[in-house]
């Protein structure tokens, strides 16, 4: 799958917030967006145009997307799904996304960012309700345990990321239990769990034309 791998910092600058996308890196002073919060490029500190409402809903599309660094044709697909379930169709798209297992290490603490749950699950080191699961878009579900496999848990960004995980705070829909590297899911998540801030409508808008 096609996968951004230019300097993830100026995505942040792009949609003039904080996305999170370098773990600890995100919350010192090192912060390429904390530094320079204008958008990249050689017109960045030009005085940013009103957009109209068919931009605002194609920027709102594109952090999303970054957010769980997923690609358009999936991306799209989630949104066909989200439409297809019962609910409001925004709130199933965040769900959806959320309920991924890249994301879901990420929230248990088991990986630093997005990106680094996403590598870690391709490289087999979590387990879910026991079985070894490498793919990163397998969609947990109420009562799942997901755990670091007995010989991954000596990895230093698995514990690192684990030892940090206390300041960006475990989703209520997650109990974790750090000691046993395990953390189950208690139900599915809420869009409140959900804390940046996310138009999803705008998305639905865009996506339903
Ligand atoms: Fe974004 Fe993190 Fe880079 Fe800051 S350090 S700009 S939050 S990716």
């Amino acid at each position: 799958m096609a996968r951004y791998t230019g300097a993830v910092c100026r995505l942040c600058r792009r949609e003039d917030m904080k996305l999170f996308l370098k773990g600890e890196r995100c919350y010192t002073d090192k912060c390429g967006y904390e530094r320079r919060s204008y958008p990249p490029g050689q017109h960045g500190q030009s005085r940013r145009k009103k957009r109209s409402d068919y931009g605002e809903q194609l920027r709102e599309k594109q952090k999303v997307k970054r957010i769980y660094g997923i690609a358009e044709r999936q991306f799209r697909g989630y949104y066909h799904k989200a439409v297809r379930m019962k609910g409001v169709n925004g709130e199933n798209l965040i769900q959806l996304l959320e309920r991924r297992l890249d994301n879901v290490v990420y929230r248990m603490g088991f990986a630093s960012d997005h990106a680094e749950g996403r590598q870690l699950v391709r490289h087999g080191h979590y387990t879910v309700n026991g079985k070894k699961v490498n793919i990163p878009s397998y969609l947990v579900r109420p009562g799942d345990v997901v755990a670091v496999r007995e010989s991954s848990r000596t990895i230093t960004r698995i514990n690192e990321a684990l030892a940090a995980v206390d300041r960006r705070g475990v989703p209520q829909w997650i109990d974790l239990n750090k000691d046993a590297f395990t953390g189950q899911v208690k139900q599915l998540p809420a869009r409140e769990d959900v804390t940046l801030p996310i138009r999803e409508q705008l998305i639905i808008e865009l996506y339903s034309k």
